[in-house]
């Protein structure tokens, strides 16, 4: 039997149950509208822990004033069923008032390049809103491990500091992009594409793709990556970039103009009026 909350006390009272008989939590926060890649994430929690929390909350504050907040999809049933299915244990679907009850509120932020470059520079406030709202997460179902792709590779790192930083008792376990058979990145967002749109935005996966194949043939300078993705994505008509770049992981620093060490190449892509990410990780094998 899958137990479904929506109330902060129903999950508490629950939670204190699963901890008093030792078992172990993974958590596996989401928005819903749950695809192959929350379900990975899912699977391997269920596999590796006693206890396993979907949550599904379309967070607000992690959504800038002219985003996609309203539209974002929401689709509760078949989430429901999907969790079940998987194993979850517990599914905690909470309202924006029973995660934020008041208007005056404290905020987690992570500070500095990690949250500046990227989705920071067009996003500003947005990983403000995921670290406070993975912070509640953390502190109301105690993990002891927490499931998150590497779709959203700024937030990986970013939620790594928020970790170490805050001295979180959790493991964090990161867990690879899934992308459909034509190689687009799994994403809630996807829905919103044109048919069109969709086959454009297969030059985030295949553009990616080649750049993983010209750093294993030697090339290592950062612009190069840079000039080759942007140039293929440029060629679609129906594409706007918001950024295409490297940088050093873990810190997010600039790399220098020949990289060393673990890089990230990621892309923001808008089609139409669809925002789309990807990245690949730069590194010797
Ligand atoms: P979201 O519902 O988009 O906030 O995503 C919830 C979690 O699922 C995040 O940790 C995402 O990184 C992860 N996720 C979303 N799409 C994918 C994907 N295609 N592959 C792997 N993980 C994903």
């Amino acid at each position: 039997m899958m137990i479904v909350c929506h109330t902060v006390d129903e999950l508490r009272n629950k939670i204190k149950q699963v901890c008093k008989a030792g078992a172990s939590i993974g958590l596996v926060p989401t928005m819903g509208a749950l695809h192959e890649g929350h379900a990975a994430l899912i699977k391997a929690a269920v596999e590796n822990n006693d206890f396993v929390v979907v949550t599904i909350f379309v967070n607000p504050t992690q959504f800038g004033p002219t985003e996609d907040l309203d539209s974002y999809p929401r689709t509760l049933d078949a989430d429901l069923s999907l969790a079940k299915q998987l194993g979850a244990s517990l599914v905690f679907a909470p309202s924006a008032q029973a995660m934020y009850p008041s208007e005056e509120m404290t905020w987690v932020e992570v500070t500095g390049n990690l949250t500046k470059v990227l989705c920071g520079s067009s996003r500003p406030t947005h990983f403000r809103g995921v670290a406070t709202i993975v912070s509640k997460l953390f502190n109301l179902v105690k993990p002891t491990r927490a499931y998150f792709g590497q779709k959203d590779a700024q937030q990986v790192q970013v939620l790594k500091r928020m970790v170490k930083d805050l001295f979180f008792d959790v493991e964090l376990v990161i867990m690879p992009i899934i992308r459909e058979a034509d190689g687009l990145a799994k994403s809630s967002r996807n829905a919103y594409l044109s048919k069109e749109e969709r086959q454009a935005a297969l030059v985030l996966g295949r553009s990616l793709e080649k750049a993983q194949e010209q750093f294993k043939q030697g090339e290592r300078k950062a612009k190069a990556f840079i000039d080759f993705v942007s140039g293929e994505i440029a060629k679609e008509r129906l594409a706007k970039i918001d950024y295409v770049a490297v940088y050093q992981l873990p810190d997010l620093k600039q790399p220098s103009a020949i990289i060393n060490g673990q890089s990230l190449l990621a892309v923001a892509v808008y089609f139409g009026q669809t925002r789309l990410i990807d990245n690949c990780i730069l590194e010797e094998r």
